[in-house]
């Protein structure tokens, strides 16, 4: 876990002053595996944006209260795979727009730049967000361009773009905010030059000591060419899509090339999106006890209005096809938050940034839709009462709400 003294050293691009006044959370369950708590009746004191106190009535009638009763208090969420290189990209959604009801206070974008369009991601989003922005940088010079509803040019299609050498320079420039290199494979996204996209980007990765994140869609190369070339740290995502192409084979069983890669340690990401989530897949690899070690959206213009909706969306799934809601919440905090190398953003530890969101269960019954159109009934679902990044509120227009 972090040290309190490396915490103050974070300086994150878009994130202004925290609010300085003292507030209490009151009466809520603190959820958060890495610092221990497990459906934990503790009230919380956030003062100048961080976690000063955690313990039993800590009720000062001084002290403005959030009363989180009923309500899980867990990190704010951070959704690794996510598209909101929004206006400058096609595929681009508004984080803002999503970060309220979803509870996520930190959008990893996943390659929608490349190294040609990356500063207008520092500029135009990161830096006027009042929530937390990173990013895979995208393989191709160009990042994702030609992602539209009735037209799909893939970036890797043209060789030429895969450029290995500006990709490493603009990585190595922007430390503070790309925290892995992208690679979409596959027939879509990178036609035949998919296996050298992956060969590329697991060049650069290496020799920054980045994690790669790589998407493998439709032949060639083969999931398990894919899967091959990852290394420990990398992430599969859309681990659990639809064949063909998957991770698991017609006998129910995980291809092998699948259980090598996880003894490696290369972690998968769920990745929702438009067509990168199969309930039946997942329920399979669920049942082998395959878990994934993150769950993110892949939110972006084809799949924040369904079938995607956002990360806390995505988290109902797990939950409903039967992961533990423990680990589901490590999969959207702590764990993403290690592989962005912000330990302290997946934590509820004391001197830690006051990240934190507040959700509910609804007892009601809903009925989830995954990329395939399949259905899925639950009785109970979370719902998002209140986000906080760096100690501010966060209000449905995704700005923090000051004083
Ligand atoms: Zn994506």
């Amino acid at each position: 876990m972090e040290k309190p003294d490396t915490l103050f050293a974070i300086e994150i691009v878009g994130i202004g002053n925290s609010v300085s006044d003292t507030i209490l959370i009151s009466n809520g369950r603190l959820l958060s595996a890495v610092d221990n708590y497990h459906d934990a009746p503790l009230d919380i004191v956030v003062s100048d944006g961080v976690i000063k106190e955690i313990g039993t009535d800590l009720k000062s009638s001084s002290l403005p209260e959030i009363d989180a009763a009923g309500g899980i208090v867990s990190p704010a969420l951070i959704d690794l795979h996510t598209h909101i290189y929004w206006g400058a990209t096609s595929l681009g959604v508004n984080a803002e727009h999503v970060a309220s009801r979803s509870g996520t206070g930190t959008f990893v974008d996943a390659g929608s730049a490349g190294a040609g369009n990356f500063l207008g991601f520092r500029e135009f989003i990161a830096k006027n967000s009042d929530l937390r922005c990173f990013a895979f940088l995208n393989v191709s010079f160009a990042g994702i361009f030609g992602f539209g509803k009735s037209l799909m040019v893939g970036e890797g299609e043209i060789g030429r773009l895969l450029h290995e050498e500006s990709c490493q320079q603009v990585a190595e420039q922007n430390r503070d905010l790309i925290i892995g290199i992208k690679v979409r494979a596959g027939k879509k996204a990178a036609g035949e030059n998919g296996a050298l996209a992956i060969e590329i980007g697991r060049r650069i990765a290496e020799k920054l000591d980045l994690p790669l994140m790589c998407h493998v869609d439709a032949h060639p190369p083969s999931i398990q060419q894919g899967l091959d070339y990852l290394q420990e740290g990398d992430l599969l995502t859309h681990c659990s899509k639809p064949g063909p192409n998957t991770v698991v084979d017609s006998h129910k069983n995980a291809i092998p090339e699948l259980l090598k890669a996880i003894d490696r340690g290369v972690l998968l990401d769920i990745g929702h999106g438009m067509g990168g989530f199969d309930f039946e897949v997942c329920k399979i690899m669920l049942d082998l006890g395959i878990k994934p070690d993150t769950i993110s959206s892949d939110i972006h213009a084809q799949s924040v209005d369904g079938p995607a909706f956002d990360q806390l969306t995505t988290l109902n799934k797990l939950i409903a096809l039967g992961m533990p809601v423990v680990d589901g919440f490590t999969a959207c905090t702590a764990k993403p938050a290690e592989i962005i190398g912000h330990s302290e953003l997946g934590s509820l530890a004391i001197g830690t940034p006051a990240d934190l969101a507040i959700f509910k269960w609804q007892s009601s019954p809903k009925t989830f839709v995954d990329a395939k159109g399949q259905t899925l009934d639950t009785k109970r679902h979370l719902i998002c009462d209140r986000l906080m990044v760096a100690g501010n509120t966060i209000g449905k227009d995704g700005k923090a709400e000051h004083g």
